[in-house]
């Protein structure tokens, strides 16, 4: 028989399971198998799957209007941009189609600004080892992974690499005359799902006042309530960032992403400085105002931060009962996972086979990212999972 993927670019390996349907925390494949999906598309179905408010407003857009391009005004946009200026640091918001191009969107926004200032000299976007932005040219350069630059050609000036947690280093750095702006998730995903300590980023929006310099969260994978708060930065107190590049949560599983900024950096960003004929368009904006709608509001993240408890008591009970297997508890809220002391992988495929989904970082870490609607049952029985794949599983 031919395999069904022969024409597919073989840049992702997928097990073979097929999902066709989803409803709330679960998935079922065409034969009816249901699975706990506990990785959520990536951080991404922040309101799990099939929920009948998105269904609801995504079909009366399509009735309406699909696309007009940004050359005419969308109505969803503006509407959406309000809200996050409310609930946010930010005075002005560039709606794109991915995490990608926020980040690309982001690094434009903090050299545009320094340039407008006179500062033309002020390029290289500071990120650190385990940092994942994405994978066009820009992003893969922000973030510095060897294995996602290789065979791509010549590294790209403008980008600095400093060892997570070196201080001293980011001190040199963030002084250079050549610093443009710091970029860092508040928790790494990609990179093994850790929380950035809070006095650090404390530190970091101190050292960018201190050198003039742009501070960029990239909260694509930890934003859109995914740790309790709706930003992972509103958990400190005095820090706020120039620039927020969100996506995943966003759209809920809707393909769209933003920037944020403030006024000062949007200022230099006038008609021509950037693009895009999809970003923002009429569909990714009635669902997202939906989405906004529900997780912006105070007591759906208080259940967040409630069930987070469950999920961490949990995965905190199985550490202590497979010393042997696990090293330790990681990341923050409902991006979260379990240090393992080998690759995950094969964890990972003996969760599934138990009807549980989970993804894998860096660091050997198992990530969990479930969906934010779950409930205490739901983690009850993750927990369960992982517990019965551990036992079975040899290092
Ligand atoms: C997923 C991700 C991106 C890239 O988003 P895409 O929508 O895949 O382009 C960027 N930054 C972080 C932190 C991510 O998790």
């Amino acid at each position: 028989m031919e395999d069904p993927r022969q024409h597919i670019l073989p840049v992702y390996r997928p097990p073979e399971e097929v999902f066709v349907q989803g409803e709330g925390a679960y998935l079922f494949t065409e034969d009816g198998r249901r699975y706990l999906d506990f990785i959520a598309g990536i951080a991404v179905n922040a309101l799990g799957h099939a929920h009948p408010a998105m269904i609801e407003a995504l079909r009366d857009q399509a009735g309406k209007l699909w696309h007009t391009s940004n050359m005419f005004r969308v109505k969803g946009q503006e509407e959406l941009a309000d809200k996050i200026c409310r609930d946010t640091f930010a005075d002005r918001v560039f709606f794109t189609n991915s995490g990608t191009e926020a980040i690309e969107c982001a690094i434009k926004a903090a050299r545009k600004y320094h340039w407008a200032n006179g500062k033309a000299d002020r390029i290289d976007i500071i990120t650190f080892t385990g940092a994942f932005h994405g994978r066009s040219i820009g992003a893969i350069n922000a973030g510095g992974n060897p294995k996602y630059l290789e065979g791509f050609g010549p590294k790209l000036p403008g980008f600095v690499h400093l060892e997570w947690g070196d201080t001293d280093a980011l001190k040199a750095a963030a002084s250079a005359p050549t610093a443009a702006a710091i970029l860092i998730e508040p928790v790494q995903g990609e990179g093994g799902v850790r929380a950035v300590p809070e006095d650090e980023l404390l530190a970091m929006r101190k050292l960018c006042d201190e050198h003039g310099i742009l501070l960029i969260f990239d909260e694509v994978q930890s934003g859109m309530g995914r740790t309790g708060k709706l930003w992972a930065y509103q958990w400190v107190n005095g820090v706020e960032p120039d620039i927020l590049a969100a996506a995943k949560g966003i759209g809920g599983g809707f393909p769209f992403g933003a920037c944020l900024m403030t006024e000062a950096v949007g200022e230099p960003m006038q008609p021509g400085s950037h693009g895009s004929t999809y970003g923002g368009n009429p569909l990714a904006m009635a669902v997202g105002n939906v989405v906004w709608d529900v997780i912006s509001n105070e007591d759906f993240l208080a259940n967040v931060r409630r069930v987070s408890g469950t999920l961490a008591q949990g995965l905190k009970s199985l550490a202590d009962s497979h010393p042997d297997k696990v090293e330790a508890v990681t990341g923050k809220g409902l991006l979260t996972g379990l240090r393992l002391k080998a690759d995950p992988k094969s964890m990972q495929t003996l969760c599934r086979e138990g009807g549980l989904l989970a993804g894998v970082a860096g660091n050997n870490v198992l990530r969990l990212a479930p969906p934010l609607i779950i409930d205490d049952t739901q983690v009850r029985d993750a927990i369960s999972m992982i517990d019965a794949a551990l036992s079975e599983w040899t290092v």
